[in-house]
């Protein structure tokens, strides 16, 4: 297992994580000079913020300085309710696929989509709609990287919501394991599941796209913005990296924290440098 007591090389910072600071949103082009200024190499950016940047400028930023995508944030949410949606979906995947090419990203990672009343429904327009953004995306070479995310966004976010599921996936519409089609592992959504072991060792090199690191704390006090920092909750991230790097993904620690009553408020230089100290001693 690598030791990264001593060593930042491997960390990288999803770009939400200091998507505002004290309060207020932070542009992404201040983001990167905050990151770059410590030294760190690897982000993973998000498509709003990309947007509001503009492609060009942030392709040119990332460029100049030498800086890594470890995902890109990201595609997905493919259930819709009339064929129009669905479409529209695959459209905008499309532009995402594209856009990650640009930026050299190392997966598009997909948050598939809700269930909504219907999951079953949901779950099949799922992997139909991978199966369609697939035939666009291999021929571009952006690799997809399914996140599972935690059952309790199983109605809103994504319907696919543990390794084991998103690895069926895989296997069904890429069996030869090509890498064009993998997961990311979220260390916040899939820390609970006593199958996780078994399924990142299934998973293997080549389906093990992406490693995001956070915290769950106890109590959690909201669904979605309450992530916490690598060493202030209870997910054991160090034994789960074992696990991943066992099964041979050598890339990039993301983290990833959404958390508007604490992290967001705090300074970003002060929450990177945290980020940096956590990832020696938790990560
Ligand atoms: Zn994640």
């Amino acid at each position: 297992m690598r030791d990264f007591s001593q060593d930042p090389h491997w960390l990288s910072i999803n770009t939400a994580t200091i998507r505002k600071s004290e309060g207020k949103e932070l542009p992404l082009p201040d983001i990167i000079e905050a990151c770059v200024g410590r030294g760190i190499r690897a982000i993973s950016p998000w498509r709003d913020q990309v947007a509001a940047a503009g492609l060009a400028t942030i392709s040119k930023l990332v460029k100049a300085h030498g800086l890594e995508l470890s995902g890109y944030c990201r595609g997905g949410m493919f259930p819709a309710g009339t064929p129009e949606g669905l479409q529209a979906a695959h459209d905008d995947n499309r532009r995402a696929v594209d856009e990650a090419r640009e930026l050299n990203a190392r997966c598009l990672v997909l948050v598939v989509g809700g269930g909504g009343k219907d999951i079953a429904l949901a779950r099949t327009q799922v992997r139909d709609g991978i199966a369609k953004l697939l035939e666009h995306s291999r021929s571009v070479g952006m690799p997809l990287a399914i996140e599972p995310l935690h059952p309790m966004y199983a109605a809103d976010r994504a319907c696919v919501n543990t390794m084991e599921h998103a690895l069926d996936l895989c296997d069904e519409l890429d069996p030869s394991k090509s890498g064009a089609l993998g997961v990311a592992c979220d260390v916040y959504h899939v820390w609970w599941d006593p199958k996780l072991q078994a399924q990142i060792a299934r998973a293997g090199r080549e389906r093990l796209l992406a490693f995001h690191v956070c915290d769950w704390l106890v109590p959690t006090t909201d669904l979605l913005l309450d992530r916490g920092m690598m060493g202030d909750g209870v997910i054991e991230i160090r034994r789960i990296r074992g696990w991943v790097e066992d099964a041979g993904f050598a890339g990039y620690s993301e983290v990833e924290i959404f958390s508007e009553n604490n992290w967001w408020r705090r300074e970003h230089g002060d929450v990177l440098d945290t980020c940096i100290q956590r990832h020696h001693t938790f990560v």
